[in-house]
């Protein structure tokens, strides 16, 4: 197994790769680190959501000197993402002074000439920005050393093929050239071959994997609710010992908290601790006295425990083949066993790739709503209270309060009040996350969305019904009218999946066409 120890990284770096709480580097950056280190031009790829901004960020952290120049460039496809990368690059380069600045359309441009003025050693921008910036001579590439294009694919289908090389012809002709990308078509391939120098190729590619025959499910969750709809998860579920991953050493602290915050049995396992901690919280898991374990892929390898009831993917894999892994730590030895994998709008792609290549079908199934979940905690509730009237317990102490209130009180309520006592801090609240659409024009109980595509894409309903139910992951069942045009399309989806909808849809693409979805205006009444 190969550590961040391993590679040539001062220990500045080694303390934030720490403090990020990554474990161990992913495929992508085991290939790509120790060659960028050594330099040379390296194209990457990999699917989504695999660690590639790592995959070079670290080296080109480690790079950078202190020379006062603009030693290193990330082009990125959009403002999001240019934000997200210097994001990433900050938290590596926190106990090394780098100067940092992401350059992108829609801020104030002065506000950015400002800054580039008092000394930028990386620049992170969209192409657009960033040659705006070189003609206005307020940005100088000629010391850059490191060029790096991210999401090329994105880049190229966005049609910044043109300002990409025109950036690229303002940098010096020695600098060291990286490409990453989810896919390789032939332009990417062009535009290495034109401006890279005998690059080598890193491709993660899948390994076929098979799940394991339990059974498997996801619910649809938005990142901003996802605590939430975890504890109605749980509370909906007959849970007996769960594992529940995170992805990072700090996910699963923040986690365990929150949940021991809620009242539930939870520890939480990562590397970070110490073997005697370790320990201990495994004798709990074993013993029961934890009923979940929140651990980091890496923590959870060497678990074997028998009656693992539930697996539960809070945050989705980054590969199949640990999909695979998590999972196989339910339904051990012929017992029943469940995985649950949340996943939010934007991952739903990576749940499908999970599915496709571990061969296996989770079914969809919604977050139970705060009525549901009341329901089943009220059930519980009545079970405790059966087998303690009906068991052997201590119950006089109790009884003699009662007695005393009962003259003044009648007993109904005083039951309820003790069981809200007992149970107050159990009740689900009420987090629901409440999109607004506004006013949309739709048939009662939907949602209609305006979207940039139509006709001229060769789109006709039975296509959209078919991309929206994968792309989604909604029934069909929950679409309602299509109205397709030359360029764009109005589409009703019912009111519960509209959220999802809007989220999933605007980040996706259609026939090669990046998808802009929003809520219709109604139709102007006609007089
Ligand atoms: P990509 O660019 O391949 O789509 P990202 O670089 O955006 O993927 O990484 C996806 C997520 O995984 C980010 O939240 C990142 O912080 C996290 N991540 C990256 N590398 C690791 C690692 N070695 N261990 C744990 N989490 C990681
Ligand atoms: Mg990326």
């Amino acid at each position: 197994m190969v550590h961040f120890s391993d590679f040539a990284l001062h220990k500045s770096i080694q303390q934030a790769i720490h403090d990020m709480g990554f474990e161990e580097p992913s495929p992508i950056q085991e290939q790509c680190i120790p060659k960028i280190l050594e330099g040379g031009d390296l194209i990457g790829q990999a699917q989504t959501g695999t660690g590639k901004t790592a995959a070079f960020g670290l080296p080109l952290i480690e790079k950078v000197t202190g020379q006062n120049a603009v030693q290193a460039i990330v082009l990125t496809p959009t403002r999001e993402l240019a934000i997200q990368v210097s994001g990433e690059l900050r938290k590596i380069a926190k106990y090394k002074k780098v100067r940092t600045l992401p350059i992108y359309g829609g801020q104030s441009i002065g506000h950015q000439i400002r800054a580039l003025k008092q000394g930028v050693q990386v620049v992170i921008g969209t192409p657009g920005r960033v040659l705006d910036h070189l003609r206005r001579k307020t940005l100088h590439l000629d010391q850059v050393k490191m060029l790096v294009l991210d999401e090329a694919d994105e880049m190229l289908d966005m049609g910044f093929q043109e300002d990409i090389e025109s950036i690229i012809r303002e940098t010096s002709t020695d600098r060291q050239t990286l490409l990453f990308s989810a896919t390789m078509p032939q332009e990417i391939l062009r535009l290495a071959r034109k401006y890279m120098q005998d690059p080598q190729t890193v491709s993660i590619s899948r390994k076929e994997v098979t799940a394991p025959t339990i059974e498997q499910v996801y619910y649809k969750v938005f990142e901003r609710s996802k605590l939430e709809s975890l504890c109605r998860i749980i509370d909906s579920e007959e849970l007996e010992l769960g594992i529940v991953f995170c992805r990072t050493k700090r996910g699963v602290d923040e986690l365990t908290e929150a949940l021991q915050e809620r009242g539930y049995m939870a520890s939480g396992l990562h590397g970070d601790l110490s073997q005697a901690q370790r320990d201990k919280v495994m004798k709990s898991f074993r013993d029961s006295t934890i009923e979940l374990l929140v651990a980091t892929d890496v923590a959870a390898r060497g678990i074997d425990v028998g009656n693992v009831s539930h697996v539960i993917n809070y945050d989705i894999p980054q590969d199949p083949e640990s999909y695979v892994h998590r999972i196989g730590r339910t339904g051990r030895a012929g017992r029943r066993g469940i995985a649950i994998t949340l996943v939010t709008p934007r991952e739903m792609k990576q749940l499908r790739t999970i599915e496709k290549v571990s061969k296996s079908t989770l079914e969809s199934r919604n977050v139970p709503s705060i009525e549901e979940v009341l329901e089943r905690q009220q059930t519980i509730w009545r079970q405790q209270l059966v087998s303690l009237m009906d068991g052997e317990h201590e119950l006089a102490p109790f009884m003699q309060v009662v007695d005393g209130l009962h003259e003044d009180y009648p007993v109904d309520k005083i039951a309820a009040a003790a069981l809200s006592l007992a149970f107050s801090s159990t009740l689900a609240d009420d987090a629901s996350e409440t999109y607004d659409f506004g006013e949309t024009g739709a048939s009662r109980g939907y949602v209609r969305f305006f979207i940039n595509i139509g006709r001229s894409l060769d789109i006709r309903p039975p296509d959209l019904i078919k991309e929206m139910t994968e792309l989604v992951g909604i029934s069909s069942k929950a679409i309602g009218k299509i109205d397709i045009f030359e360029n764009f399309t109005f589409i009703e989806v019912s009111e519960d999946v509209a959220p999802f909808v809007y989220e999933a849809m605007r980040n996706s693409r259609i026939k090669g066409k990046r998808v802009n979805v929003e809520p219709a205006k109604p139709r102007a009444k006609r007089t």
